[in-house]
C-alpha cells in the first residue's frame, strides 16, 4: 500500500536561519492530519516544501509513491524538468489563507481554469464538473459573480472547488480560516468537514483546536522547525508530553 504523502528529513533555510530541521511525515490515504504550531514555527514553509513551491535543502517528498521534484534515470536522481513537475503539484490542491483566485475571473471562471488549462478538459466538461463542485460547495449560486462580490468565506469555499477541480490525491490547507472574520469560519470548516468525512486526504495547518480535535486522525504539533508531538487529537492536546507543546496549547485552547 503507497501512502498518500511521506516526507523524510525535510530540511530548508533561508539564508542562515534553518526553518526546517530534518521533518518526517506519513500521511495515509483518507487521513486527516492537522498541523498546529506557534506563528513563526515553520508550518507554512513545510506545506510548501511538500509540494515543491519551495525545494527543501534537504529531504525528499513521496506522494502516492513518486518522489516529488526528481525522476530516476540511468540509476541515479535528476531533478525533473519544469513541466512535469507541474503535473507533479498538480496532484497536490492547495487552499491559501488569502483565496488567492483570479480576480479578473467569475467564479466558474476560477474553477475550470485548471482543468482547462493543465489537464486539457474541454470547456462544457469542465463546467459541469465545476457545477458539481460549486454545489458542493455550496457556492452554485454564485457561479457567474466575480471575487470582489464575495464575502471571504464565500472565497474560500470557491477556493476550496477550485483546488478539488483538479482531482488531487491531497488537499493542503494552510491556515484556511485565519483571514476571516468569526462569523464566515463556521462554513468554511463545514466544508472541510464534510471533504473528510467523505475520504479525502488532507493536510490541514490551523489554529482552529475544535475542528483538529473533531475531524483529525492525527495532529502535529510543530515548533521551531521541528515536529514536537504527533498522534491522535486526544493524546496530543490533552496530555502532551513536552512542555513547549504544553505551553503552546495552553495559550490556544
Ligand atoms: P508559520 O507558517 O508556522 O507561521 P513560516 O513557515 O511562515 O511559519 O515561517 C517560518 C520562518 O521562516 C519565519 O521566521 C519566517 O520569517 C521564515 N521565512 C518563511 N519564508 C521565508 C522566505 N521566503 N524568506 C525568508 N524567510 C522566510
Ligand atoms: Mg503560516
Amino acid at each position: 500500500m503507497s501512502l498518500a504523502v511521506k516526507a523524510v528529513g525535510i530540511r530548508k533555510s533561508f539564508g542562515e536561519h534553518e526553518v526546517l530541521k530534518g521533518l518526517d511525515l506519513e500521511v495515509a490515504y483518507g487521513e486527516v492530519l492537522c498541523i498546529l504550531g506557534p506563528s513563526g514555527s515553520g508550518k507554512s514553509t513545510f506545506l510548501r516544501c511538500i509540494n515543491h513551491l519551495e525545494t527543501p535543502n534537504g529531504g525528499y517528498v513521496w506522494v502516492d509513491g513518486a518522489i516529488m521534484g526528481y525522476r530516476y534515470a540511468n540509476g541515479a536522481l535528476q531533478e525533473l524538468p519544469v513541466k512535469h513537475l507541474r503535473a507533479q503539484q498538480s496532484q497536490l490542491g492547495m487552499v491559501f489563507q488569502h483565496f488567492n483566485l483570479f480576480a479578473h475571473r467569475t467564479v466558474l471562471g476560477n474553477v475550470i481554469e485548471g482543468p482547462m488549462v493543465v489537464r486539457g478538459l474541454k470547456r462544457a466538461e469542465a463546467e459541469s464538473r465545476a457545477m458539481e463542485l460549486l454545489e458542493q460547495v455550496g457556492m452554485a449560486g454564485k457561479a457567474s459573480a466575480y471575487p470582489s462580490q464575495l464575502s471571504g468565506g464565500q472565497k474560500q469555499r470557491v477556493a476550496i472547488a477550485r483546488a478539488l477541480a483538479m482531482e488531487p490525491r491531497v488537499m493542503l490547507f494552510d491556515e484556511p480560516t485565519s483571514a476571516l472574520d468569526p462569523e464566515l469560519v463556521g462554513e468554511v470548516l463545514e466544508v472541510m468537514r464534510t471533504l473528510a468525512r467523505g475520504g479525502t486526504t488532507m493536510i490541514v495547518v490551523t489554529h482552529e483546536i475544535g475542528f483538529a480535535r473533531e475531524v483529525a486522525d492525527r495532529v502535529v504539533v510543530m515548533i521551531d522547525g521541528e515536529i514536537r508531538e504527533m498522534g491522535v487529537p486526544g493524546d496530543v492536546l490533552s496530555n502532551p508530553a513536552d512542555p513547549r507543546v504544553r505551553s503552546f496549547l495552553s495559550r490556544v485552547l
